[in-house]
């Protein structure tokens, strides 16, 4: 039994990694023809963003695996594949809470994590990143990747949810993950600016967590920053006009 368990474990984090390197780098390639040589002086930070990346795909390759396996060959989780075993509205409504309850994880982990001991130890490898580049949306230290490993392996087990609905959940948090490191926003400025900007994490929200530290916690949603006061609006670029000391320092 444990080697079916090991070889889904590296199927997943052969996933993981391959999706990482496959979005991250089509968004730094798109970042090098929207903004030539901008990641230029950045070298050594990308290979250290991509040494932490890989790493971490193995962390979220194992709790990953160990539950695909036993959705497979025990009839673990509440994944369900047929169409019909819920009702259609809980298809949206089942990505909706998916979002939302792994935006409160992120949100009181991420927290916790600025606190000065915890940030030495779990969280000061991703802000090692000034400013963050497309390949740094895994670049997190071990301790911190397996806070975000577990969420959506236990969430499974309490939330119903259809196996390309999960799919589609996966795919917001690989492209979000990506956009909100990349360096420029790719939502027009309509949205970023108007009413869905004022509920949705962007690039242009995160970016000024990256710059000011102590502000801007949330993943996909400013509820919780907006609730708990810690929402300090939205960051500047550097191809953006407004840019002041924001980019980068801490
Ligand atoms: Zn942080
Ligand atoms: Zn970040």
């Amino acid at each position: 039994m444990a080697l079916p368990i090991l070889l889904a474990v590296v199927a997943m984090t052969l996933i993981i990694a391959v999706r990482y390197l496959a979005v991250s780098g089509a968004f730094a390639w798109a970042t090098a023809r929207r903004m030539p040589g901008v990641y230029a002086r950045q070298r050594r930070q990308i290979g250290r963003e991509i040494y932490w990346s890989l790493l971490s795909a193995g962390i979220y390759g194992l709790p990953a695996g160990v539950v695909a396996w036993g959705w497979q060959h025990r009839g673990w989780t509440l994944i369900y594949a047929r169409l019909g075993d819920y009702p259609l509205a809980w298809y949206p409504l089942s990505i909706v809470a998916f979002l939302l309850a792994h935006d409160a994880w992120f949100y009181w982990t991420h927290r916790l994590m600025h606190r000065p001991a915890l940030f030495r130890i779990a969280h000061a490898v991703h802000h090692a990143s000034r400013p963050p580049t497309a390949w740094a949306a895994m670049s997190f230290h071990p301790w911190e990747a397996l806070t975000g490993a577990v969420v959506i392996p236990a969430l499974v087990f309490v939330v119903p949810i259809h196996i390309s609905a999960l799919g589609v959940v996966l795919a917001i948090m690989t492209v979000m993950g990506v956009t909100n490191h990349m360096g420029w926003e790719i939502f027009p400025r309509r949205f970023v600016e108007g009413r869905g900007g004022r509920f949705v994490i962007t690039a242009s929200h995160h970016q000024r967590h990256h710059s000011d530290y102590r502000c801007n916690y949330g993943l996909y949603f400013r509820f919780w920053d907006r609730l708990c006061g810690t929402d300090r609006g939205l960051g500047v670029f550097h191809d953006d006009p407004r840019r002041g000391s924001a980019d980068g320092k801490p």
